[in-house]
């Protein structure tokens, strides 16, 4: 996940701003014909994707008048925003998908107030398990030698001019740490927890987004909650209750993957197998694996459709497991390990028990290896990783539910990763628009990888319509 700094952010909105005219010119739309079209009673546009940015960019649009149509491929709005509920404990809530909110994620708390979406704190403290040794909160951290090279390293990391930021692009995450000093031992540690922002191995990280993501936070203190903050009362999935329940009733077609997208003067169509929808623009708010099997007529720009193939998601498993008790040691408990099943933390944290609900979050080849058990298989696995916390786990083990999102169909992964030297050259050719398609998503957001993300941009989209 990234956030960039707002150096970026103001580029990147310029960039835009001149990317829809000129896109909306080379369709054969003057800025003169777009004015007219502006004074026409009714606009429309068609959304693919009921994730976040979707559904956000929808509720702006009919806000202001537009006639809105949401085509989504599941059976649920909200995509990787989804609360689950055991049956045998429905008082309960855990995400299978986004979980917290950070304090600086500005768009996505201002939606929640103004949709009166209530949150609430959501902050961990962190045992590791390395070894077979547990260690408490407090009781493990970075040695000296790491933060004083740390310290150094962001010093000169926030008077780095652009061409610094390039080059530092090229890097792997776990190659830096080396380079400005960082020690073995924890670059192992951070190995663990670092790997559970991107969901794959820092190794596989480019240095200039993970650089860019831990700047303005605690890195070097275990306890740091790096924008893991809040939590929507009652699940994320009621923020996107919320905004479903603010559009006209029909808005949102489900079971409706686009298999087309067809332009024609001043037209776009969006088609799914047995329907098709015609309106004035598109936003395109699926993710971008998914883009090279949609048939565009006119086709992709090859450079945008060769983006789109080489960014990839990362690989993560949630495992929820509902117990009879909570046997964790504390209610804000939270645990890296070197362990098959990566993280743990409480899912249920301020909610009554006496049920609890642990979350197991492994990622990359860990969450290869327990996709590939039976539900059987992984339990019993991720039980025995347990046992160091508690000889009590498997006996309170009521049921489990998995997500492994590496073999979800319609995003092919978690989130996106941007790997050493893809970042300044693929994400504005992802960002850039296709005549009346625009495009929103987590995958472009200046806060990559969040909620945040695909809030930000499916405000952005939609205010490129509305302006
Ligand atoms: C395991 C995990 C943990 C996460 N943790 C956090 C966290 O703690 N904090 C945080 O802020 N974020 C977190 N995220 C990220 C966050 O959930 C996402 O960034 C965000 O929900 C993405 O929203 P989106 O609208 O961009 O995409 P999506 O939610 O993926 O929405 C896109 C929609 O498009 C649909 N679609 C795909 N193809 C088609 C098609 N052909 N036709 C029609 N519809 C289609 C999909 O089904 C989907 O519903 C996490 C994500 C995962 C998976």
């Amino acid at each position: 996940m990234i956030h960039r700094t707002s150096w970026m952010k103001s580029s990147a909105v310029s960039r835009r701003s001149f990317l829809v005219s000129s896109a909306m010119a080379a369709c054969g739309l003057s800025l003169e014909a777009q004015r007219v079209r502006t004074a026409r009673p009714q606009h429309s546009c068609v959304i693919v994707g009921a994730g976040l940015a979707g559904l956000t960019a929808a509720y702006r649009l009919s806000a202001a008048g537009w006639k809105v149509t949401v085509l989504e491929a599941r059976n649920r709005a909200g995509g990787r925003a989804w609360t689950y509920r055991f049956a045998q404990a429905p008082e309960l809530t855990c995400e299978m998908g986004g979980e917290w909110i950070g304090k600086d994620h500005k768009q996505i708390l201002a939606l929640a107030r103004e949709l009166n979406v209530a949150l609430e704190p959501h902050t961990y403290r962190v045992w590791l398990l390395q070894q077979d040794q547990l260690r408490a909160p407090g009781s493990w951290g970075f040695s000296e030698k790491s933060q004083a090279a740390w310290k150094k390293f962001m010093e000169q990391y926030k008077k780095y001019d652009e061409h610094e930021k390039r080059r530092l692009d090229d890097y792997d995450w776990w190659t830096w740490l080396g380079k400005i000093g960082m020690t073995e031992e924890d670059r192992r540690i951070r190995e663990i927890m670092d790997s559970t922002d991107y969901g794959e191995s820092i190794r596989e990280v480019s240095a200039f987004v993970a650089a860019d993501e831990y700047v303005d936070t605690d890195y070097i203190n275990p306890n740091n909650t790096d924008e893991m903050d809040y939590h929507v009362r009652g699940g994320n999935s009621e923020l996107v209750n919320a905004l479903v329940a603010r559009l006209p009733a029909g808005s949102v077609h489900l079971n409706s993957a686009v298999t087309s997208i067809t332009q024609k003067p001043g037209k776009v169509t969006a088609a799914t197998a047995t329907e098709s929808f015609t309106a004035d623009a598109c936003i395109f708010a699926a993710p971008a694996s998914v883009l090279n099997s949609i048939q565009f007529e006119p086709a992709l720009s090859p450079f945008k459709a060769l983006a789109a193939d080489e960014l990839e998601y990362g690989r993560i498993i949630k495992s929820q497991m509902l117990f009879d008790k909570r046997f964790w040691p504390a209610e804000d408990f939270s645990l890296m390990s070197d362990e098959t099943s990566h993280q743990y933390y409480h899912s249920t944290l301020g909610q009554a028990g006496p049920h609890g609900i642990l979350c197991s979050y492994a990622c990359g080849d860990k969450a290869d290896v327990l996709a590939a058990q039976s539900k059987a298989d992984r339990q019993a696995q991720l039980m025995r990783d347990l046992a160091a916390v508690s000889p009590d786990a498997a006996a309170a083990l009521i049921d489990s539910f998995d997500q492994p999102w590496q073999s979800d169909p319609w995003v092919h992964g978690a989130y996106a990763i941007y790997r050493p030297g893809q970042w300044f050259r693929i994400r504005p050719l992802l960002e850039e628009p296709h005549g009346k398609v625009l495009f929103a998503g987590e995958h472009i957001g200046d806060w990559q990888g969040f909620m945040e993300g695909a809030v930000s941009t499916g405000e952005s989209a939609a205010g490129h319509l509305l302006h």
